[in-house]
């Protein structure tokens, strides 16, 4: 059974995530068989380097033995239980572990089953503990421009990417929206420390003007992931915690993408020395296993909701798997590797190493930037350099970026046209070397020619999408 059996099958009944399937027609679908590593090999032999670790969720390799025989021995102890009125083994080791390793401050941990409803318990939990604090009128969200938060409607009210929120309009939240503190947009000869300052005072305005009406402010901490991996500095993190303090107002940090070693710390807000109101985890909380999030808070929002039933101040929300044993010894494996392996440390050179490998790229006529934040990195192509004009979304340079990576035999998934390296822990200086020529070829192919725009195409390149 090869590659061309599976995809027939494939396309004769599904529907693929984030993904115009008529593409499929000239685009192929390439089925895996198994993973290894760094590697996922299709049904024909071919492999392929994962440079984006699946979608940003694995860290320690496919078929990880450790993890996976973790989750062998919880599957045949207890697979899965509900967790109101239960509880189990594996969720309350997971949960004084969590406490643990995050902020001091951090002293409850809610699940949730996917990112996205993690960032949804987040902004309930914000808004209803001042309803039960007597301040119904804090109900409003503040958000940064570009940012992502997942895909179901309040996460989509409080994201920015208009390839995912602007069909939906007519359905969201109405947010308060500040321009993000994206160094990529600093001035010329401007630090991004100077800049990220610089562009909190929007920030500080919009929670001056507003506070009373503000339940909480949303960000994703030093990246902004699906917005094309803009980043900033952690100073932006530090005086936000002080406004929110000054202006009794929640700071959410969805660290989804980000947490887990990823900016080059466990979690980013480490970085800004700070602890937000709320943490939301999810991808590699179980090392690119299994679906799981953990929504982190403190003791003063728990206590909000602490009392008599009759009050109705409790927290009536719920997913069916919230809790599962499976991902919670998945979780529990990854952790032991962080800590067994010294993973924080030893990265530090492969992050150096993709800086050194990829820093050439700098001095190409269609790269405007070169950024990194621990182990993520990013190349921004564009139209012209000087200017940092980008490409029209509808040529979709960054798809024949993907293309020729495919024919090498790496995962390049890029957004719009920004390039990205967002590798499992696992791999080797050597594989990052292969991926920076990988990426230098592809960028040479992709920015050599013109391109004629399919007129039929109305879509915004952006997260997921390889346009
Ligand atoms: C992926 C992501 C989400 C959504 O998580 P899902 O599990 O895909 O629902 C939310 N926020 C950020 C920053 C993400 O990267």
């Amino acid at each position: 059974m090869n590659n061309q059996h599976w995809m027939q099958r494939d396309l004769d009944v599904l529907w693929h995530p984030c993904t115009q399937m008529k593409d499929h027609e000239r685009l192929p679908l390439i089925p895996i068989r198994r993973g290894e590593g760094v590697w996922l090999e299709d049904f024909e032999g071919k492999r392929y380097l994962d440079a984006v670790s699946s979608w940003w969720v694995n860290v320690f390799g496919h078929a990880n033995p450790r993890i996976g025989e973790r989750i062998k021995r919880q599957v045949d102890q207890l697979e899965h239980v509900m967790l109101a009125g239960f509880s189990h083994q594996p969720v309350v080791e997971l949960s004084e572990r969590l406490v643990k390793i995050t902020p001091p401050g951090l002293s409850r941990v809610f699940y949730a089953d996917n990112g996205s409803s993690g960032i949804e318990v987040a902004l309930k939990m914000s808004f209803h503990y001042w309803l039960n604090s007597g301040a119904p009128a804090k109900k409003r969200f503040v958000t940064l421009t570009n940012s992502y938060h997942g895909e179901t409607v309040a996460a989509m009210s409080v994201g920015d990417v208009a390839l995912f929120t602007d069909t939906y309009k007519a359905l969201l939240l109405d947010t308060l929206k500040v321009p993000s503190p994206d160094c990529y947009l600093r001035p010329e000869g401007v630090s991004w420390e100077e800049h990220s300052r610089t562009m909190f005072a929007a920030m500080e305005h919009t929670l001056a003007e507003h506070h009373h009406e503000v339940a909480a402010v949303i960000v994703e901490p030093l990246i902004q992931g699906a917005g094309g991996m803009r980043m900033y500095h952690p100073i932006y993190l530090t005086l936000l915690r002080e406004a929110c303090d000054r202006y009794g107002v929640h700071l959410i940090h969805d660290e989804i993408a980000v947490g887990f070693g990823r900016t080059g710390t466990m979690f980013a807000c480490e970085q800004a020395g700070i602890t937000p109101d709320f943490l939301v985890l999810s991808k590699a909380l179980t090392g690119g296993y299994l679906p799981m999030a953990a929504v982190l808070t403190t003791d003063e929002v728990y206590g909000a909701f602490y009392d008599e039933y009759a009050t109705l101040r409790a927290f009536l929300h719920s997913h069916t798997y919230t809790g599962n044993p499976l991902a919670c010894a998945a979780a529990l494996a990854t952790l032991d590797i962080f800590e067994e392996d010294g993973v924080i440390d030893a990265n530090k050179r492969l992050a150096t190493r993709m800086a050194s490998a990829t820093a050439h790229l700098a001095d190409h006529p269609h790269v405007a930037e070169v950024r990194q934040t621990g182990m993520a990195l990013a190349i921004e192509m564009v139209q012209d350099k000087a200017g940092k004009v980008a490409y029209p979304w509808q040529e979709r340079r960054g798809l024949r970026v993907y293309q020729h990576a495919l024919t090498r035999g790496a995962l390049l998934r890029p957004l719009g046209s920004v390039v990205y390296f967002l590798p499992p822990y696992v791999i080797s200086e050597e594989q990052i070397d292969f991926l920076a020529d990988v990426a230098s070829e592809g960028i040479d192919l992709a920015t050599r020619t013109s391109v004629s725009v399919p007129v039929a195409d109305t879509r915004y390149p952006g997260f997921r999408d390889p346009g």
